[in-house]
């Protein structure tokens, strides 16, 4: 389809990791689904060789800024860009750089044009568009050329079916459009922690649902916490992933005759067979957690082994080797912190008495049987209620 007019648009680049062949395809559409579902309004999003475009209405200038907020949260998108699409003869291209330039480029800015060509049979190379729409640009708008250090770069892609040139671009997440890695269960605590690693999951391509273990009295009153709040922001990110919630009620009965010294890795492997379960009933591949080595008792190489004995499924845990400044930093970029530092009543802040950061789990299998909790995980499963918004 060719676009006969000067159009505004807006550029989505994904990165080109995981692009080989026949997954291209597989690839693109997901991005389009989700990139479609988190803008709502309708939008449509069309393919190009190498890029998706989104052509937008002239007469409406704030729906260019939500868009490209709302694309800065679909993960796999690399860079955003802003633009126009024209068609493809030189003096369409030479009027709107020039127009472009005019609005965007100072008279002692330096800038350079960069392009490429899809179409290699359009009637200049990439250095002699670079060169007269250069040319042009400074005569017209007095702004010198400067190849290596440039304050601006307008980007120019000849395509087969129209040229399009980008005045501006924003950042992208990166990684890979959900969907494209399969299903697993992110063990959510509502800490600094869980939210950035079900993130980073999310990130790797992979639809993650949430499993929260709550020790308030009422579903009502979770409704209420800030773990709705936290679910709302990983929603902007991850529209389809659903909040399942698992009362502490069985666990709690259960383990009232823990030995206190082992009680935090006994709950640990709980909560991860309940996962694995729930894994199992859902079609998830695997378990997240948001464990980091060192920073807190349970997550000492010991109690991380004893806790993850017969666990069947892989256990993914993305911020294993980062410290908490480095986690921290990311929970405020994702947009968690401010709701993960919150006051919460945590099931966590119940147990831990006097827990040892060194057990085995020949001990933590012997309290488990002892205490019967293969029962309290079929209990808890069988009381598993999703929370919608
Ligand atoms: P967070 O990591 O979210 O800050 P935390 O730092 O308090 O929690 P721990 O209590 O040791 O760390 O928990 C480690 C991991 O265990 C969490 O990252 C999370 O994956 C899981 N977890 C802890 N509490 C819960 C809970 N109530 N429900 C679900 N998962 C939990
Ligand atoms: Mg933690």
């Amino acid at each position: 389809m060719t676009e006969q007019k000067e159009k505004r648009i807006i550029a989505i680049h994904y990165s080109e990791i995981a692009l080989k062949g026949a997954n291209r395809k597989q690839y693109e559409a997901k991005l389009i689904r989700n990139a479609e579902k988190i803008l709502e309004q309708n939008i449509k999003i069309k393919r190009r060789p190498g890029r998706l475009l989104i052509y937008l209405d002239d007469t409406d200038n704030n729906q260019t800024s939500n868009i490209i907020n709302k694309l800065k949260k679909v993960l796999g998108i690399k860079w955003i860009g802003e633009g126009y699409s024209i068609p493809k003869d030189i003096d369409s291209l030479r009027k709107t750089a020039v127009k472009i330039a005019k609005q965007h480029i100072k008279p002692d800015e330096t800038f350079r044009i960069k392009a490429t060509r899809v179409d290699k049979s359009y009637s200049l190379t990439s250095l002699e568009i670079e060169r007269e729409i250069g040319a042009e640009i400074t005569k017209q708008v007095g702004a010198p050329v400067n190849l290596k250090n440039p304050e601006k770069t307008l980007y120019i892609s000849i395509l087969p079916s129209e040229t399009i040139i980008i005045w501006n671009r924003h950042e992208g997440p990166g990684g890979l459009p959900i969907g494209t890695s399969g299903r697993v269960v992110s063990l959510f605590s509502g800490g600094i922690d869980s939210p950035v690693a079900s993130w980073l999951m999310m990130k790797r391509g992979c639809h993650v649902d949430l499993l929260h273990f709550y020790a308030l009295p009422s579903i009502e009153q979770v409704r209420m916490s800030k773990i709705m709040s936290l679910f709302e922001v990983l929603k902007n990110y991850s529209p389809d992933s659903r909040l399942f919630l698992a009362s502490f009620i069985p666990f709690m009965k259960a383990s009232m005759s823990a030995d206190p010294r082992i009680e935090l890795p006994l709950f640990r492997r709980f909560m991860l067979k309940v996962a694995e379960r729930l894994a199992m009933n859902i079609d998830a591949l695997g378990i997240v957690t948001g464990d980091s080595l060192g920073q807190v008792a349970s997550q000492t190489l010991d109690n991380i082994y004893s806790a993850s004995i017969g666990i069947s499924l892989p256990i993914y845990r993305p911020l294993i080797g980062m410290d908490k400044e480095e986690i921290t930093k990311l929970a405020k970029k994702i947009g968690t912190y401010s709701y993960s530092i919150m006051e919460y009543k945590d099931c966590c802040s119940i147990l831990v008495r006097s827990s040892s950061t060194k057990t085995s789990p020949e001990e933590v299998m012997n309290e488990w049987n002892r205490l019967g909790l293969d029962t309290a995980v079929e209990e808890t499963l069988a009381g598993i209620e999703e929370l919608k918004l």
